[in-house]
């Protein structure tokens, strides 16, 4: 079937050096041809050419402009692609892509580059999904988590355990075809082997999903305690030079801010919360509301007390709050003593961190780091590692598919007949299909591109 020719503004809107026109298709070539006047007097395959953007209706000059042409199936799409290189103005942009849809492109669609990359075969739905993640990363860690996704290393993990699934499910149906024939026998103990190592290699997977969301969307840090602990000195610390996006969030009363920071390239989302202490005051309750509310969505609680003077009635309010949530308390000011009973916050607090600081000092601010840094590597998922389960929709497929495994582990434990857990195994190898796109329904294909932005 005769594909579309399409077309898009390739590169962010708002002034640029240049900016970009993309046409992908089989009109691609001829559309340049109708409006592009090369200086050399012609155009040749992967290679710029320089010379101007000329209105075929009026000869009049639009832009001065590169041209360059890419031959299918070696070029992002896989079919004929053009980029013109235009001076990067709305305008000139506006005008060529004008130009390019009168002569016969289409406007493309959300991500349709992308996707034809895909139904063309060059990308699987997993690496036209790290386009966008690579495109919208913020820090070198989710770039390189990306770009290993692109690459196809994800990809590979995945079809190793299809493989693993494929021999199965030959022997599983041999075994129930030709019963009586004379051919390896899938014994329950067999079967249960293979099975439990795809178990194992989906779950190492999914073991590095926590750190993957967290990677991705950032660590959700609240700082309580009560005025003038040096909740504000912490946040200045550890903005420093770490300082990312600053983000004011509007609505939010003066009692809570928000800063978005990295930390050992680790992106955080950090409030400092007024305080979460009852009070008959009506404004202040609004800001302790405020505070409850991420204080109760937070990843992490960091609790700082002043340890120069011993706990007060507020200090245990808050300690009391904390109940079961992950928290690091820092017990600051130490620079000008100790008083505070430390075992008093281990009896309520028995599994949070406890580290002495003097942030104002800039004491125990690495200290913190290291064990934030912990908290999120912890476990199996090395720091080196760009094999993270970032995206819901793998993470929840991958779930899945487990389940179908465990669900076949209990068939064969149970005794049950070879066909009821081919169903399962079968299930299993068809939704992991869905991560590569291999065996995903079109309405899943729609949302994964939904996602992208114009021109892409
Ligand atoms: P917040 O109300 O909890 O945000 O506290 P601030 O960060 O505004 O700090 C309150 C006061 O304590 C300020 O005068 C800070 O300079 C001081 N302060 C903060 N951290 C330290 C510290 O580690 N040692 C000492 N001695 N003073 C500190």
């Amino acid at each position: 079937m005769r594909e579309d020719t399409i077309a898009a503004i390739a590169t962010a809107t708002g002034e640029g050096g240049i900016g970009i026109v993309r046409i992908s298709g089989e009109d691609s070539l001829n559309i340049l041809n109708k409006i592009f006047c090369p200086v050399s007097g012609k155009i040749n395959n992967r290679v710029l050419s320089y010379g101007h953007i000329i209105d075929p209706d009026n000869d009049k000059t639009v832009d001065e402009v590169m041209s360059v042409f890419m031959k299918g199936p070696h070029s992002y799409t896989a079919e004929d692609v053009v980029e013109i290189q235009c001076h990067g103005s709305v305008v000139s942009l506006r005008k060529i892509l004008a130009l390019t849809l009168k002569h016969g492109a289409r406007l493309a669609e959300r991500g349709e580059f992308t996707k034809r990359a895909f139904l063309n075969g060059r990308l699987d739905l997993s690496q036209a999904e790290a386009v966008i993640d690579l495109i919208k990363a913020k820090s070198d860690k989710t770039f390189d988590i990306a770009l290993s996704q692109l690459e196809g290393a994800f990809s590979s993990k995945i079809k190793e355990i299809r493989a693993d699934l494929v021999d199965i499910l030959v022997n599983l149906t041999v075994n129930i075809d030709y019963p009586d024939e004379d051919i390896e026998e899938m014994t329950y103990e067999k079967l249960e082997e293979g099975l439990r190592l795809v178990n194992n290699k989906i779950e190492g997977l999914l073991s590095t999903a926590d750190t993957g969301r967290i990677i991705n969307e950032g660590l959700k840090v609240s700082i309580v305690g009560k005025p003038n602990v040096g909740k504000s000195s912490l946040m200045n610390a550890l903005m420093g030079e770490n300082r990312a996006i600053v983000t004011d969030i509007p609505g939010t009363t003066r009692d809570t801010i928000e800063e978005s920071i990295t930390i050992r390239d680790i992106p955080i989302i950090l409030t400092d919360t007024a305080g979460i202490h009852e009070t008959d005051d009506v404004i202040e309750q609004i800001g302790i509301e405020k505070s409850k509310e991420s204080f109760n969505k937070a990843d992490l609680v960091i609790f700082m007390l002043d340890a120069s003077s011993q706990l007060t009635q507020e200090d245990y309010e808050i300690l009391n709050h904390i109940g079961e949530r992950k928290a690091i308390v820092l017990l600051n000011k130490t620079d000008i003593g100790k008083n505070i009973d430390e075992t008093e916050i281990k009896n309520v607090l028995n599994d949070a961190f406890i580290i002495e600081t003097a942030v104002r000092e800039g004491i125990g601010i690495s200290a913190l780091a290291d064990i934030i840094e912990n908290m999120v590597y912890g476990g199996e998922v090395s720091q080196k590692s760009s094999l993270l389960v970032t995206n819901v929709r793998h993470k929840n497929i991958l779930e899945e598919s487990n389940q179908s495994i465990i669900d076949a582990l209990d068939l064969i434990a149970a005794w049950q007949p070879l066909e009821f857990i081919e169903i399962d195994v079968n299930r299993c190898y068809e939704l992991l299909g869905e991560i590569i796109g291999e065996t995903a329904a079109d309405d899943i294909i729609e949302k994964v591109f939904e996602r992208f932005c114009l021109g892409k």
